[in-house]
């Protein structure tokens, strides 16, 4: 029988994540409005806050000392953001609307032309765009470098941010979401406090918006909690990307398909890569594959090194220098696997912690924000006086369901499942999708959870190139390009079963683009011992698809990016 990474599962419950407060009242931070995350999505809802805050100050003054608060685990705003980014300003327009243009945005260009194109090993065929696909009056951005302009825009409104705070524990008290509790500080291996320890604080607030990203450590917990998650379970893609300065600017935006995935449905390869310009002098090349995928040799790092030695892309980066990577994962079950309400009492939910993300389209930037947005004025509504904050915060749920944002994702809803039975015949499927806008099939399609598939193992590491520190790079300098600086000498927040099937631990090792993992010694029962080196985590989230569970480690840990 074939192993399936989820008969394995972690050490680990989301309910873990669940606490009632425990500071007393005068140790107690109190803020007005907390946000969880300096994403897009959280950035938004603070600046929209903000807005408010600026039009009415009179209500503002009933918030508080600190009106509203920003919590961020990275070392700073942008340090743990990772896109493409191509981004659809129309979220941005809708935020800014009178009072910053587009091109006072921290963007590197409008897309001015662009290709899609169809790789085998050798060469390189340009097909149709597909409507999906076109990115005509969308702009180039770094998202990490949009995420520290936006924070500085949320302070210049009177916003609070605080990195290096990780929010460990969603803090419940009669039912309702009173805040959070940030995680400790300066704990040993072991966990023994160390000289510099600092214990974490109960921070309360009116209303809570968690706007973690992808595989929301907080988020997930309020999803079991509350009971809102939906009828499909939520299935990742994999991303990783360098930056490269370059010798020759590149005119267009790319994205490639084929090659170096395999089309054969058994394989489960769903992905592609993006190659975008980055203003005169530096390009952005990622990939991307759906980690529903079945061979435990498969390692997306090393696509993009083989990737890389295509002749059209090696052709892009002659002569360059790779300037920083990365990587993360994307949601991308779609609507089918939103919850059943983005709300709970006391706290809203948005951006890719619930999945807002359109996958044909590689974009979720334009729906974090909007949801953000949106997010904030049902916060803003508790403030209003005859209004009970069980129906303010409802009005999210009710302008979520009627923004473009839902109407979107539910055109496109059925078009990665219909990936999972191959290329060539997913091909086809997603394009009667298109055609159709989403009428044919009628019905929604299931997903199946990541972890449940099972595994295969071909001889696929064979043919990926050797690393020769120009082109192609080993995980461990890829870690070094990400700026992580982590202190390894903090608990581990990794939670996963250490023995397991050699095919399982091979899965997580490969798997891994930060070499986290390593197969220890063999038992005689088949097994092996699972080594972890967590410090060179960049948490990218992918463990927790595929069978184990990323916890939020000691604030400020992590890769510090600044370009991706
Ligand atoms: C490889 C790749 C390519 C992509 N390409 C594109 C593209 O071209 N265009 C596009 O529109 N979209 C793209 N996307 C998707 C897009 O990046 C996301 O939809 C968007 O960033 C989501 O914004 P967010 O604010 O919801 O989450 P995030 O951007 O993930 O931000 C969440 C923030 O919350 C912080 N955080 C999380 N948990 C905690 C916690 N417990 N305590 C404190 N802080 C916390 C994180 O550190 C992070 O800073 C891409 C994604 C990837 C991975
Ligand atoms: S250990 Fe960290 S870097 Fe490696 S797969 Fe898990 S989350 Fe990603």
């Amino acid at each position: 029988m074939s192993v399936r990474p989820s008969d394995f599962p972690p050490p680990w419950s989301p309910l873990d994540a669940v606490a009632a407060p425990t500071d007393p009242a005068d140790e107690r931070i109190d803020v007005g409005f907390l946000v969880v995350g300096a994403g897009p999505a959280g950035l938004a809802a603070a600046i929209r806050l903000g807005q408010l805050m600026e039009e009415d100050p009179a209500t503002a003054e009933r918030l508080g000392e600190v009106p509203v608060a920003v919590l961020e685990k990275g070392k700073a705003p942008g340090s743990h953001l990772l896109s493409g980014a191509v981004v659809n300003p129309r979220g941005l327009q809708r935020l800014f609307k009178g009072r910053r243009r587009l091109d006072e945005m921290p963007f590197y260009g409008p897309v001015h032309g662009e290709s899609v194109l169809f790789l085998t090993k050798r060469r390189a065929f340009r097909i149709p765009t597909p409507p999906t696909m076109v990115n005509r009056h969308n702009h180039v951005a770094s998202v990490s470098r949009l995420g520290r302009w936006l924070a500085e825009e949320a302070e210049s409104l009177g916003v609070t941010i605080l990195p290096e705070t990780s929010a460990e524990r969603l803090l419940v008290d009669g039912g309702r979401v009173v805040g959070v509790r940030t995680g400790d500080r300066g704990r040993g291996r072991g966990g023994e406090e160390l000289q510099n320890f600092e214990p974490g604080s109960d921070i309360a607030a009116r209303v809570t918006i968690l706007a973690e990203g992808t595989q929301g450590h907080l988020t997930g917990a309020a999803l079991e909690r509350f009971g809102l998650r939906g009828e499909s379970p939520q299935v990742w893609a994999l991303g990783v990307k360098e930056v490269w300065k370059v010798a020759r600017p590149l005119e267009q935006v790319v994205h490639t398909m084929g090659w170096p995935l395999r089309p054969g449905a058994r394989y489960r390869e769903f992905g592609g890569s993006f190659i975008y310009p980055m203003g005169e002098d530096m390009v952005t090349i990622g990939m991307v594959v759906g980690l529903d995928y079945r061979d435990a040799e498969l390692s997306v790092h090393d696509l993009l090194q083989e990737l890389k030695t295509h002749p059209r892309v090696r052709r892009i980066l002659e002569g360059g220098e790779r300037v920083q990577w990365g990587a993360k994962t994307i949601p991308e079950g779609g609507f089918v696997a939103l919850p059943k309400r983005f709300h709970a009492p006391g706290l809203l939910l948005c951006g890719d912690g619930v999945g807002l993300v359109n996958v044909p389209a590689l974009k979720g930037i334009h729906y974090a924000v909007e949801s953000g947005r949106l997010a904030a004025e049902a916060a803003w509504r508790t403030l209003s006086r005859g209004v009970s904050s069980r129906d303010a915060l409802a009005t999210y749920d009710e302008s979520l369901r009627t923004s473009f944002v839902w109407s979107e994702l539910r055109e496109v809803r059925n078009m990665r499942q219909a990936f999972g039975r191959g290329f060539y015949l997913g091909g086809a499927l997603a394009g009667a999708m298109t055609a159709t806008k989403g009428r044919f099939p009628p019905g929604d399609s299931r997903t199946e959870r990541d972890a449940d598939q099972p595994l295969l193992r071909t001889d696929r590491a064979a043919s990926y190139p050797a690393p020769d520190g120009q082109l192609v790079f080993d995980k461990l300098s890829s870690v070094f390009a990400s700026g992580n600086r982590t202190r390894d000498d903090q608990p581990s927040h990794i939670r996963i079963q250490t023995r397991v099937p050699r095919e399982l631990a091979e899965l997580w090792t490969r798997m891994c683009p930060a070499q986290v993992y390593e197969v220890g010694e063999a038992d005689g029962d088949g097994t092996v011992e699972l080594k972890l080196a967590p410090s060179n985590c960049v948490q990218c989230g992918a463990i927790t698809a595929k069978g184990g569970r990323l916890t939020p480690p000691e604030g400020g840990s992590g890769p510090e990016y600044t370009l991706t």
